[in-house]
């Protein structure tokens, strides 16, 4: 089996991942206590490695690909994989955390753009744009479809309301490892692309910016940020294919 092989998950399987991606969503549901101004990055990483080990989990990005936290916290131009660090949050910014599990050998990954305090309306609008793209590419994720129904429909949303798709990061399949074939990007064209079929688990996880597409790979080696600097949004859930349709294991719920 190679790296490109589609696994497709068992009935049982798809459970272990509803539990890892509860527990993502539980972490940050915990999170959004906490995010206000003056917390730092740094103190949200280890309230959320804390909460994830309290519950008999491992944090999946720790350590991954050498990745050096157990969140990644990405704020304002930044668009993902942003270091925890200690610079406090300000009034009127917004993070992104991405957050994984592993439970009992499966994996949950999710993530979420909170507002820190008050924001600007037309961030705001970036952020419900963004869900809303997220929920769109979810109801297409269906059997008999294909992985470009699920970006073309991202894509086309999002550019309607003026913004641009983020091309250098994409969604991807999910088991046992955190990336799994196949790559699902947030664009493309219908009828393109690998057959959704009953079984299949992938994360979807629309990146899209006010300003232009292009984004920047910083020195540090994981922060991608906007080139024009203005301010990207980032929403994921994961899901599997399930009779015929999307069935959502990540969950928003716990978010206050
Ligand atoms: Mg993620
Ligand atoms: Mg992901």
């Amino acid at each position: 089996m190679n790296s490109k092989t589609i696994i497709l998950k068992t009935d049982e399987e798809i459970e272990f991942m509803r539990a890892a991606n509860r527990l993502v969503g539980m972490t940050l549901g915990e999170l959004s206590q906490h995010i206000k101004p003056g917390v730092t990055t740094l103190q949200l990483d280890q309230i959320a490695e804390e909460f994830i080990r309290d519950h008999g989990a491992i944090p999946t990005f720790l350590g991954y690909g050498g990745f050096p936290n157990s969140i990644c916290t990405s704020v304002n131009e930044n668009v993902v994989h942003g270091i925890p660090n200690n610079k406090p949050l300000r009034e009127g910014d917004i993070i992104s955390v991405d957050c994984g599990t592993q439970l009992r050998g499966f994996c949950g990954d999710s993530a979420y753009t909170f507002c820190v305090g008050e924001v600007a309306e037309e961030v705001k609008a970036l952020l419900r744009v963004t869900r809303e793209a997220l929920y769109k590419g979810i109801e297409q994720a269906a059997e008999d479809k294909r992985v470009g129904d699920i970006g073309s429909t991202i894509q086309s949303y999002c550019e309607s309301k003026g913004y641009s798709v983020v091309r250098e990061l994409v969604g991807h399949g999910i088991g046992r490892q955190m990336h799994e074939a196949p790559e699902v990007p947030n664009y493309g064209r219908p009828g393109t692309g690998p057959l959704l079929k009953n079984g299949m688990c992938i994360a979807i996880e629309p990146m899209i910016n006010m300003g232009g597409k292009k984004v920047v790979f910083e020195n540090d080696g994981w922060t991608v940020r906007t080139k024009d600097r203005k301010p990207s949004a980032h929403f994921e859930h994961t899901i599997a294919i399930r009779n015929g349709k999307a069935d959502i294991l990540s969950t928003f719920e716990f978010i206050q």
